[in-house]
C-alpha cells in the first residue's frame, strides 16, 4: 500500500550535530550511518586519513587540514525512520555555513566529550540553536576514558546554557569499567550497543556486578540519587528549547549510540512548519515547497558540476517535476534531484518534508532560494552574516580580470565569499567570517579557474547592510558616502566602516539609517 503524505513526513527525522572539533562528532556520525547500514566498516573506525578522503575527496584543501570544511547530508533509515543528518564544519571560519545548515534542521545533537565539558565552538553553536529554538539532545561522549563526574557535566549544561537537564540514562562504571546505560525512568539496561533492547531489571542493585567490586555502591548510590533527584523528561519543555534529554556513551567503543538513535527517533520532532512571507507552510501540506540553504560546486572533479542542497518542506518532490523559482518567478525542472548516502549519491525519485535533496544546477539556484510547486510565497530566516575579514584580491595577470570577475561571482554565489562592488567603480572586496575561507578561495581560484591571486588588505574592516523606513533618506546617505558604499551580490547596499569608532560616529549622524550585522535572505 502506498505510504500517504503525512505518514512519510511523520517519519522524517531532520537534524544536525554540534560539538567542538575533537569531541566525536565524525565517529559518532559514522556510528549513526552504520546502524542505518549505510556505511559498511568492518569494526573500529577507520583511520582519520581514510575516512577523510573517502567523506569528501574533493577539495585538496580539506586534506591537507584534515579538516571538514563542507557541509554534506547523509540519509539512513533505522527503525522505521528515514534520518537525515546535515553535517557542518567544526572550523569556526566556516561558521556561516553552520548557521545556514542550522536553518534546515528540526533538531540537533550535542557532543561534548566528558573530560571536557562545554567547550566555546559548543557553546556558539548551542546559541544559534536557542535563537531558532532548536530541540537538542545531549550526548555526553567518551565515557570510555577518563571523564568528569556525571553530576558535574549536568551542572555544567545547566549553569552555562541556562538549560535544564533530563538524564534519560547513567553510565554503569566509568573509563576502563564503563560497559552500558541504565535507563532511569524504566529500570532497564542496555549493555555495548549490539543489544538491541534495553533488558527490565531490579533497580541500579542488579546489574552492579558488572562492575569491579570497588566500585558498586558508589554506583548504586549515585544512580538511586540520580533516579530520585534528576528532573523528569518534560517533551514539551525539550521541544521548546528549554529542557535538554542527555545520554551518556561512547562513540567509539560503541556505547550509546543505540539509544541515541532509539530517542531521536522517539523524541525528536518530525519536519516543523516553515515560517514564508505570506503565511506558515505546514509539512503535511501537498504541495512542494523547498529552500536552498547551501550551494556545493565541483564535489566531483569529474563532473564540474553546482549542486543545490535544498530541504523541502512541504509535499512531495518527484523526479521530472517542475518548480517555480520565487527569485525569478521562472519555472525550473526538477530533472535529476540526488539523495546523498556517506560519500555515495543517487537520484531522488520522490522526496518529503524533512529530507534534503542536491539540485544539479549551473547557476540558476542560490542560497536562500524559494521552490514551491506553484505558489508565488517566499521562505524567510536563510541569515547572511556580515564578514569579519574584508580584502580586495590582487590579480597577478590583469589580462584575466574579466575571468576574475566571473569566478568571484560564483564563488560568491555558492556561499564561498561575500562579493561587494563599491559604488565609484574601485575593484570588488571580498568578505569572509574566517580566514581559512580566504585561503579555500585562493586556492578554488587557482585550482579550478588558473587564477593566482593575493589579497590586499582594504581600508575598510566592518561591513553593515543599510536601510531605512525614511523616503529619500537611503538616496541621501548613498550618495553622501559614496566612496564607502558598496553593493552586495542581490544589489543591496553596504556601508564600509574602517572602524568601530567610525561606524558609530555615522550612525550616529544618521539616525534614520539602519546598519544591521545580519541579513536574512529573501
Ligand atoms: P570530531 O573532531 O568531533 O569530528 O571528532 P572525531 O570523531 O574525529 O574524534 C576525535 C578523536 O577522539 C579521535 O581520535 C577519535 O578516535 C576519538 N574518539 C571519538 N569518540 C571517542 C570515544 O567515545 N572514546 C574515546 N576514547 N575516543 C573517542
Amino acid at each position: 500500500m502506498a505510504e500517504t503524505l503525512a505518514d512519510a513526513v511523520s517519519r522524517r527525522r531532520t537534524f544536525a550535530i554540534i560539538a567542538h572539533p575533537d569531541a566525536g562528532k565524525t565517529t559518532l556520525t559514522e556510528k549513526l550511518l552504520l546502524f542505518g547500514g549505510a556505511i559498511q566498516l568492518a569494526g573500529e573506525v577507520k583511520a582519520k586519513k581514510d575516512r577523510i578522503q573517502t567523506r569528501s575527496d574533493w577539495m585538496k584543501i580539506e586534506r591537507e587540514r584534515g579538516i571538514s570544511v563542507v557541509t554534506s547530508v547523509m540519509t539512513f533509515e533505522y527503525g522505521g525512520n528515514v534520518f537525515n543528518i546535515l553535517d557542518t564544519p567544526g572550523h569556526e571560519d566556516f561558521a556561516d555555513d553552520t548557521y545556514r545548515t542550522l536553518t534546515a534542521v528540526d533538531a540537533a545533537v550535542m557532543v561534548i566529550d566528558a573530560a571536557k565539558g562545554i567547550e566555546p565552538r559548543t557553546l556558539k553553536l548551542f546559541e544559534v540553536c536557542r535563537m531558532r529554538d532548536i530541540p537538542i539532545i545531549t550526548f555526553i561522549n567518551k565515557m570510555d576514558r577518563e571523564s568528569r563526574d556525571p553530576f558535574e557535566i549536568l551542572d555544567e549544561v545547566e549553569e552555562k546554557l541556562a538549560l535544564d537537564t533530563a538524564p534519560i540514562t547513567w553510565p554503569i562504571g566509568r573509563s576502563k569499567s564503563f560497559c552500558g546505560s541504565y535507563y532511569l525512568a524504566e529500570n532497564t539496561v542496555r549493555g555495548a550497543d549490539t543489544q538491541v533492547e534495553a533488558l527490565k531489571v531490579n533497580g541500579p542493585q542488579a546489574v552492579a556486578d558488572r562492575l569491579p567490586e570497588n566500585e558498586r555502591a558508589a554506583f548504586i548510590e549515585e544512580t538511586e540519587l540520580a533516579i530520585e533527584a534528576c528532573r523528569p523528561f518534560d517533551r514539551q519543555a525539550f521541544l521548546e528549547g528549554h529542557m535538554t534529554p542527555v545520554f551518556f556513551g561512547s562513540a567509539l567503543r560503541n556505547y550509546g549510540v543505540r539509544d541515541l538513535i532509539d530517542a531521536l527517533g522517539a523524541m525528536a520532532p518530525p519536519p516543523r512548519d516553515q515560517v514564508a512571507d505570506i503565511r506558515t507552510v505546514h509539512a503535511s501540506e501537498d504541495k512542494m515547497t523547498a529552500f536552498v540553504f547551501k550551494i556545493q560546486a565541483n564535489m566531483d572533479p569529474n563532473h564540474r558540476d553546482r549542486i543545490a542542497f535544498a530541504r523541502i518542506c512541504s509535499g512531495k518532490l518527484e523526479r521530472g517535476m517542475k518548480a517555480r523559482l520565487a527569485r525569478t518567478g521562472k519555472q525550473l525542472g526538477l530533472t535529476a534531484p540526488q539523495f546523498f548516502f556517506a560519500s555515495q549519491r543517487q537520484l531522488a525519485d520522490t522526496a518529503y518534508a524533512g529530507d534534503v535533496v542536491g539540485i544539479p544546477n549551473h547557476g540558476t539556484l542560490r542560497i536562500g532560494d524559494t521552490l514551491t510547486e506553484g505558489e508565488p510565497l517566499v521562505f524567510q530566516g536563510v541569515p547572511n552574516f556580515s564578514p569579519e575579514i574584508l580584502r580586495r584580491v590582487r590579480l597577478e595577470d590583469a589580462m584575466k580580470a574579466k575571468k576574475l570577475k566571473e569566478a568571484l561571482q560564483q564563488m560568491a554565489e555558492e556561499g564561498v565569499v561575500q562579493l561587494f562592488s563599491p559604488e565609484d567603480g574601485s575593484p570588488a572586496i571580498v568578505g569572509v567570517v574566517g580566514a581559512l575561507q580566504l585561503d579555500v578561495l585562493k586556492e578554488r581560484l587557482q585550482g579550478e579557474y588558473g587564477l593566482p591571486v593575493s589579497f590586499d588588505m582594504a581600508r575598510f574592516s566592518i561591513c553593515r547592510w543599510v536601510s531605512s523606513d525614511e523616503p529619500g533618506e537611503l538616496d541621501r546617505f548613498i550618495t553622501a558616502r559614496r566612496g564607502d558604499i558598496a553593493r552586495d551580490l542581490d544589489g543591496d547596499p553596504v556601508f564600509l566602516a574602517q572602524d568601530g569608532f567610525s561606524l558609530n560616529y555615522e550612525a550616529d549622524r544618521w539616525k534614520a539609517i539602519k546598519m544591521v550585522a545580519i541579513k536574512e535572505y529573501h
